[in-house]
């Protein structure tokens, strides 16, 4: 789902502002307080609304952060992700609970001995032979 984008303008200019180097800083980042990223843009880059634009939709260059790809996952993946995110997984945990089905209904078919199946043999045991 793409979202409303910088310009090129913008991009153009918070590249040139970030001197080629990661413009995140700080714990909104997932780096230590006030420590801004030093990776070098030049492997890749990409542009963080600093504040997330579907509150503020400001796609000025001030709310644009040039930073790298590494710093740009990790605040969508723990910033970014949207309210309605956490209500389709509360609603899909839900329905996951509501739907169990009972295992225990499950009819048991018993074993059956191949043995029960054989006809019963003749007894010979008071036979007569031939012989004598
Ligand atoms: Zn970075």
């Amino acid at each position: 789902m793409p979202r409303r984008e910088f310009t090129v303008k913008t991009r153009k200019a918070a590249l040139k502002r970030s001197g080629l180097i990661c413009e995140a800083v700080g714990e909104w980042y997932g780096l230590p307080a006030g420590q801004r990223c030093v990776r070098n843009l030049g492997d890749g880059v990409e542009y963080d609304h600093y504040i997330l634009d579907a509150n503020s939709k400001d796609n000025s260059l001030e709310n644009c952060r040039a930073v790298c790809p590494k710093c740009h996952g990790w605040k969508t993946r723990n910033h970014d992700t949207p309210t309605a995110a956490k209500t389709v997984r509360q609603q899909f945990m839900g329905m996951k609970t509501k739907g169990k089905s009972p295992l225990a209904a499950k009819p048991k078919t018993p074993k059956q001995s191949r043995h029960d199946w054989a006809p019963e043999l003749p007894r010979f045991r008071n036979f007569k032979g031939v012989e004598g």
